[in-house]
């Protein structure tokens, strides 16, 4: 070794002891970092430094300050929005995917990973037993999945009009209009808004008292309308009717995208019948960094049409030169971390029988956690069919009292959300580290708390 390559190695060494003291304080730290942990942010505001001020000191700060204040989404009683913790082996693979540090646009400048994603894609198409011929792109979020998938769509179903949007673009074009859910979460919204669709194009399909689309009140279909269904809301953890509404869709010609952030895994457990016939849609958005439990940020996008994806997302010249296998032709990056690599990790270390129970485990502790609060007097709102809760207390206030309680005990942390008017305290159970005592403890907490 060079004298700077050994520098390096004594520099990564010590990063790597931080690291794992961070590790090693999980669960022994307050889960939403203290006041005074806050206050210490402030040693962050610097001036931009003229000279250097190297590398020992910049770790140091970063770590003497930024670790104590740092939220405990890695630990095991954080059950705010969706967030899982990360899984060691998904943590590893990252590791060595930053020592590579290449950039995976393809076989061209990294065999490895180019390998390796291929590999993930194909597991991903497997455990969540969608069409295998789905070309999957791997996305840093559920957002740009949903961005990149309902642009495929909309460029698929004017193709089938006759209408060449990379040649004549939207103006003029025969109009494309959207029916999805009031319920549909805010970052579709916003993949429709970038895309140019106003709220005038998209059609809000009436929903159940359970939050699903009610096929007996389904907006009229036909071969102009993308419709963007659910695989586990993010309140109530609940699905859209895929069996009855899938097939009136493709019959009318229509292009269906589901969002499945968290709840396609389901797929993968024993509780699949929830998403039963949501293998007939054509395109799909699934998160790696929620219940799959990857390192950030790391998510999937998958459509059945592979040459409709890869037309949408080309980076080459021309679709004909495109390798469809590359990622850079799959994603909105050309530039890219290989994010396939800690999927590829989490489902070669937990395997099938790894990941349904992991999924199947948190379903089991949410119903735990629902029981303890009905028994503690709350009212749990929603079936707990995932792992999802929405509760409340006898009244409002009494609500936002316990919320606020709550994140500040530093014991736990959630967050509330507001279901069909109600104020709720929205509890998700989404970590490998969770167990039946975090669930218990929770639940204690919450019944000293309600008074
Ligand atoms: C979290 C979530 C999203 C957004 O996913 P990101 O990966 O955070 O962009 C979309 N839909 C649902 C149902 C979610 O729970």
């Amino acid at each position: 070794m060079n004298n700077d390559v050994e520098r390096e190695i004594a520099f990564l060494e010590e990063a790597d002891r931080r690291a794992r003291a961070y590790t090693a304080g999980i669960g022994q730290r307050p889960v939403f970092p203290s006041a005074h942990a806050l206050e210490g942010l402030r040693r962050f505001e610097e001036a931009l430094p003229a000279r250097g001020l190297g590398n020992a000191s910049t770790l140091a700060l970063l770590d003497d300050v930024g670790s104590p204040a740092a939220v405990e989404t890695n630990g095991s009683r954080y059950f705010g929005f969706v967030v899982g913790a990360t899984l060691p082996v998904a943590a590893a693979a990252d590791r060595l995917v930053l020592a590579w540090d290449n950039g995976a646009l393809g076989h061209v400048t990294s065999p490895v990973t180019a390998a390796v994603e291929k590999v993930a894609g194909q597991w991903l198409l497997d455990i969540l037993d969608l069409p295998r011929e789905s070309a999957v792109g791997f996305v840093t979020s559920a957002s740009a999945g949903t961005l990149i998938a309902v642009a495929a769509a909309r460029r698929s179903l004017l193709a089938r009009r006759g209408w060449d949007l990379d040649r004549r673009g939207l103006h003029g074009a025969p109009p494309v209009r959207v029916v999805t859910s009031e319920l549909i979460h805010v970052v579709v919204k916003k993949a429709l808004r970038i895309l140019g669709f106003g709220t005038d194009d998209i059609v809000t399909a009436p929903v159940d008292r359970y939050g699903r689309i009610d096929p007996a009140q389904l907006p009229e279909l036909d071969e102009n309308t993308i419709v963007v269904l659910q695989a586990g809301e993010v309140n109530t953890g609940e699905f859209d009717p895929f069996t009855a509404v899938v097939p009136i869709a493709r019959e009318a010609g229509s292009w269906v995208h589901v969002d499945g952030a968290f709840g396609l895994w389901a797929r993968a457990s024993a509780h699949s019948a929830l998403a039963d016939g949501v293998d007939l849609a054509d395109s799909w958005t699934v998160d790696g960094h929620k219940w799959l439990n990857t390192p950030y940020d790391c998510a999937m996008v998958i459509v059945r049409d592979r040459a409709a994806l890869a037309r949408t997302m080309t980076s080459e010249a021309a679709y004909t030169q495109a390798d469809g296998d590359a990622q850079r032709n799959l994603t909105l990056e050309f530039s890219r971390r290989a994010r396939g690599v800690p999927v590829w990790a989490a489902l070669r270390a937990l395997g099938r029988d790894g990941v349904a129970d992991l999924v199947e485990r948190s379903v089991a502790l949410a119903e735990r956690a629902a029981a303890g609060l009905r028994e503690a007097g709350y009212t749990v709102v929603n079936r707990v069919v995932l792992n999802q809760i929405i509760a409340h207390a006898a009244t409002p206030q009494d609500t936002a009292r316990v919320i606020a309680a709550a994140q500040a005990s530093g014991a736990v942390w959630f967050g509330s959300s507001v279901w069909q008017g109600v104020p709720v305290m929205r509890i998700s159970v989404s970590s490998w580290r969770t167990t039946g005592d975090d669930i218990d403890a929770l639940v204690e907490l919450l019944a000293s708390l309600r008074g």
